[in-house]
């Protein structure tokens, strides 16, 4: 059957882990395709060659793009990321885009010139394909730092015949980030002034990368299902609402799952002691470890994590506004994570002034995080909005029980634990207030104190749960069948050729 035919796909990311992450997306780049290669696909990744990537590439090919009056090299080098699943082994080329200029700095984001970098960027992904010999039925391109891609993609490469009938998918894994920026950045992108206009890609004064993602790609899709009913609405729609209500019947919501052999208890080699569902005691020894590693007394309390960015979204107001009152509790607080000043200070304030109760770690550490899901027993994210959250996700798989506000992908995947049915996964507020967050925080602590029966079990059911890629994964090839049929729709009526 013609539907069966394995896929050539290329995943299109700013960040890819283990390569390069500064947060959910870079686990998704990093995952979303071993799950698709195990499948039998051909999936191949692109991504900017940062400076602090030293993984062995082999060189492919230099050429140059054309950056308005200018060229700019573009040398692409490959490597070779394993996948697999079981007994099954595959290969993910992993294309690295380099530019001394551009990307050999110390950090992915927040440079001055990042619309040229990304422009770049685009460009040398959609022009390395021919010299690569490798024609892709779909363009995957997730976030804004892909967002012109789709556009290119028709627009202006379409004209050769190699790029025609390229499909493509675009997914926003954070609507929040958009890549607004001045005018003159269509020249970059080697796009007319009239791309400048509300229904391309102006958006309130400046270009919009995302938009361009938006409006051109095939289909589009978020990273929930709730997510993507939220983003259709003027409160989470961040000025784009109208725009994807306009799409509404190209957009979808997929789940992201996670990668099950990273983040394994039962052979992390993060962690202090290795457990899986049948030996959770096996937790106790993973939080001794990280109250020795974050200097915390090691007591027998309910240690609470909080893995994060430290920026707004991430409810950390409601966290702040109630910590006076949580820290009259006889618990543990263990946080790691970086981002706003304002958030980092607040944080590194309160491990000083509660020594025995709070520890904060400023900065971006895998290790750590691996230590802090083992060893915590509750696991915070009151998100205002959660696009999906793996947080949550990588905390159940540890038997480390979340507290969520129920928005976006967090709504999707926890659900209010029931003391008398046993039901649900984790516990769950609706209201975005620090009321509802702290009446939240102290259920979950008094199961935890007072019915260790039921929290035993707790623990073991959440770790008998799937949040594994293959359903989420052959999802995904479905969207893509789809974007597929209507790119061909689309360039057969261009030539006046009837399908049937
Ligand atoms: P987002 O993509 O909005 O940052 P997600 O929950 O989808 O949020 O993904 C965050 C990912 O980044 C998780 O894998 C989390 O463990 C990791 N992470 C976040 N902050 C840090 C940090 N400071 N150190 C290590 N890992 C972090």
């Amino acid at each position: 059957m013609a539907s069966q035919k394995k896929l050539k796909i290329l995943f299109v990311s700013a960040e890819v882990s283990p390569f390069a992450k500064t947060g959910g997306l870079a686990d998704v780049a990093g995952s979303l395709p071993q799950a698709l290669a195990v499948m039998g696909h051909d999936v191949r990744i692109a991504m900017p060659r940062y400076k602090f990537i030293t993984h062995p590439t082999e060189t492919r090919m230099d050429f140059p793009v054309l950056m308005g009056y200018r060229k700019e090299t573009a040398i692409i080098r490959e490597y070779y990321l394993d996948a697999f699943q079981g007994d099954v082994r595959k290969t993910v080329p992993v294309y690295f885009v380099d530019n001394y200029q551009y990307f050999d700095r110390d950090n992915l984001y927040c440079y001055y010139d990042e619309c040229e970098r990304f422009a770049f960027f685009c460009r040398a992904v959609i022009e390395m394909l021919p010299g690569l010999d490798f024609k892709p039925d779909i363009i995957h391109c997730n976030d804004w730092q892909t967002g012109p891609i789709p556009l290119l993609l028709k627009d202006i490469y379409g004209i050769l015949p190699f790029y025609r009938d390229i499909a493509s998918v675009f997914t926003v894994h954070n609507l929040h980030y958009q890549g607004n920026y001045p005018r003159e950045c269509l020249g970059l992108l080697g796009l007319a002034e009239d791309y400048y206009n509300q229904d391309k890609l102006e958006f309130y004064g400046n270009v919009s990368y995302l938009k361009a993602g938006l409006l051109y790609a095939d289909i589009i899709n978020t990273v929930s299902k709730t997510y993507a009913r939220e983003i259709q609405t003027p409160d989470y729609g961040e000025g784009m609402d109208g725009l994807l209500r306009s799409r509404a019947g190209d957009l979808y919501g997929i789940v992201n799952g996670i990668h099950y052999h990273e983040f394994n208890p039962a052979t992390d080699p993060n962690i202090a002691r290795n457990y899986d569902e049948k030996s959770i005691e096996g937790k106790r020894e993973n939080k001794r470890a990280v109250q020795q590693a974050m200097k915390l007394p090691e007591r027998d309390v309910p240690v609470i994590g909080l893995i994060s960015r430290l920026v707004d979204q991430k409810g950390l107001d409601l966290v702040a506004d109630s910590f006076a009152e949580l820290m009259k509790y006889n618990i543990q607080i263990a946080l790691l994570g970086s981002g706003d000043p304002y958030y980092e200070k607040f944080f590194t304030d309160m491990a000083q002034k509660y020594t025995d109760k709070t520890a904060a770690y400023i900065g971006f550490n895998a290790r750590l995080a691996q230590q802090i899901y083992a060893g915590a027993d509750i696991f915070l994210m009151p998100s205002r909005f959660e696009p999906c959250g793996l947080g949550q996700l990588i905390s159940l798989r540890y038997g480390t029980i979340p507290v969520v506000r129920a928005t976006g992908g967090l709504a999707d995947t926890v659900t209010d634990y029931d003391e008398n049915t046993g039901n649900g996964n984790g516990f769950v507020f609706h209201e975005y207030s620090s009321e509802a967050f702290m009446k939240t925080v102290l259920r979950a602590i008094s199961i935890y104190n007072d019915r260790k029966d039921l929290w035993t079990r707790l623990v073991t059911s959440v770790m008998r749960m799937d949040f594994s890629w293959p359903a989420s994964a052959a999802e995904y090839v479905k969207l893509y069948r789809a974007a597929i049929e209507k790119r061909l729709l689309h360039t057969t009526t261009v030539e006046g050729i009837s399908r049937k």
